[in-house]
């Protein structure tokens, strides 16, 4: 059984035009797949529809082997977890932040995805601790920072399965190599779809989807795809 499986899914907007056309590729457990494409391509569109936050009008969507019409949205978000390219941190504390996915996780636990995506500096810097002000006011975050926080808390809730849309912009070269470092440990034991903005995650996936006009144009390991073009 696959993490998810896009079998000749289509999906357009109501009173729009078709967006994705028959889109088909696999996303077998433990691996990383990078979704590549030009703006405009339907990349955010088509993490939507692993979301569930809209419905494919054509095709069919199956995560972990289960259509996506059967499966019930509370044990879809036990298998899925989703970071937005421009993250949101509340105003409010660390804790707060962390706490907004699972209201009932241990300090142990939180301490511990902060670790997982090299944030433990951050609960150093102030004698606050979790209990400093990230938001408004607060302890000032960098964009990937913001990223980083924001994966700690979609970690909380432990899905198998990440969708994480990279933020394109604003990222200077060490908060880079922090985001990509954070992507890397977070990969070891899950399954992630990531769109990817950054060569380094491109090459890195174990599969890219190049997506163009809502359609998939190439499909495979990176070495594979410089090789045919
Ligand atoms: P990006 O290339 O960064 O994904 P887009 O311009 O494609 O940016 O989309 C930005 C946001 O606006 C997305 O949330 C998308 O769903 C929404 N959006 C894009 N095009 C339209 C449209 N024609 N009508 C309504 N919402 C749109
Ligand atoms: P990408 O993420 O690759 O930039 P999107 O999925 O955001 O692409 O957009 C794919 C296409 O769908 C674009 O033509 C965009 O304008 C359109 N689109 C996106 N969101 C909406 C929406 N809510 N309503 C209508 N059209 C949309």
């Amino acid at each position: 059984v696959a993490a998810v499986e896009f079998d000749r899914v289509s999906f357009g907007y109501p009173n729009a035009g078709p967006v994705l056309h028959e889109v088909s590729f696999t996303i077998p457990y433990g691996t990383r797949t990078a979704l590549v494409g030009p703006s405009g391509a339907g990349k955010s569109t088509l993490l939507a529809l692993v979301e569930r936050f809209y419905e494919p009008t054509g095709g069919r969507l199956r995560v972990g082997g289960v259509d996506l019409r059967d499966l019930p949205r509370d044990r879809l978000r036990g298998q899925l977890g989703y970071v937005e390219q421009e993250a949101p941190v509340l105003a409010g504390t660390l804790r707060e932040n962390l706490l907004l996915t699972a209201p009932t996780a241990t300090e142990e636990q939180l301490l511990a995805v902060l670790a997982e995506v090299d944030l433990t500096r951050l609960v150093q810097r102030t004698p606050l601790g979790l209990d400093a002000q990230v938001g408004e006011g607060g302890v000032l975050l960098s964009g990937g920072e913001r990223q980083r926080l924001a994966i700690a808390r979609t970690l909380l809730a432990n899905p198998p399965i990440l969708l994480l849309d990279e933020p394109t912009s604003n990222l200077d070269a060490r908060s880079e190599a922090a985001l990509r470092r954070a992507i890397d440990t977070v990969a070891a034991d899950r399954t992630l779809l990531i769109v990817a903005h950054r060569l380094a995650t491109v090459v890195d996936a174990d599969q890219i989807v190049v997506l163009d006009g809502g359609r998939v144009v190439a499909v495979g390991p990176h070495a594979e795809l410089t090789q045919s073009s």
